[in-house]
């Protein structure tokens, strides 16, 4: 085990349903922390370029348009193995295959409006950070 941190972002159909302190609430019952935390309206750009990954996918423009929404809130979470953990308690994907007691289980609303995002990787959890994120925001 290495303590480790991630990125979450909660999407914004958890903003616009009221729902950002039940989801941090399961994120700390799983024993990770939120150690850096804003609310931003993201830019067509900024959505973008967070998943330009996905720039060749079918859903990307309709996933760009969504996060754009409404606000959301991005996060780094920090704790023993916290990529897997987060993405463990996000549960998959597409809701109706996300395991019982996840959070996509619980909260998402479609495979695209899907409440949260999680790095799945700690070498993109270390980009998708410094996307958002400066050093002296981020306190352990
Ligand atoms: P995850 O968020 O579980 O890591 P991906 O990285 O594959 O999933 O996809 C990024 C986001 O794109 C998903 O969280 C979801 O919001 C959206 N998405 C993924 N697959 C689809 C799909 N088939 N149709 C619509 N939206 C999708
Ligand atoms: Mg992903």
């Amino acid at each position: 085990m290495s303590v480790q941190q991630t990125l979450s972002i909660l999407k914004p159909d958890v903003t616009r349903r009221n729902l950002t302190g039940k989801i941090n609430a399961k994120i700390e019952d799983a024993g990770l922390r939120i150690i850096a935390q804003k609310r931003l309206w993201l830019t067509r750009a900024q959505a973008e370029g967070f998943y330009a990954v996905h720039a060749e996918r079918s859903f990307f423009s309709d996933l760009c348009e969504f996060m754009t929404t409404g606000p959301v809130v991005v996060q780094v979470l920090e704790g023993s193995d916290a990529v897997v953990k987060y993405r463990d308690i996000m549960g998959a994907t597409n809701p109706a295959n996300a395991a019982e007691g996840t959070i996509r289980k619980e909260f998402a609303e479609s495979i695209e409006a899907n409440s949260v995002h999680g790095s799945d990787s700690e070498e993109n959890a270390a980009s998708e950070i410094s996307y958002f994120f400066s050093r002296t925001e981020i306190v352990g």
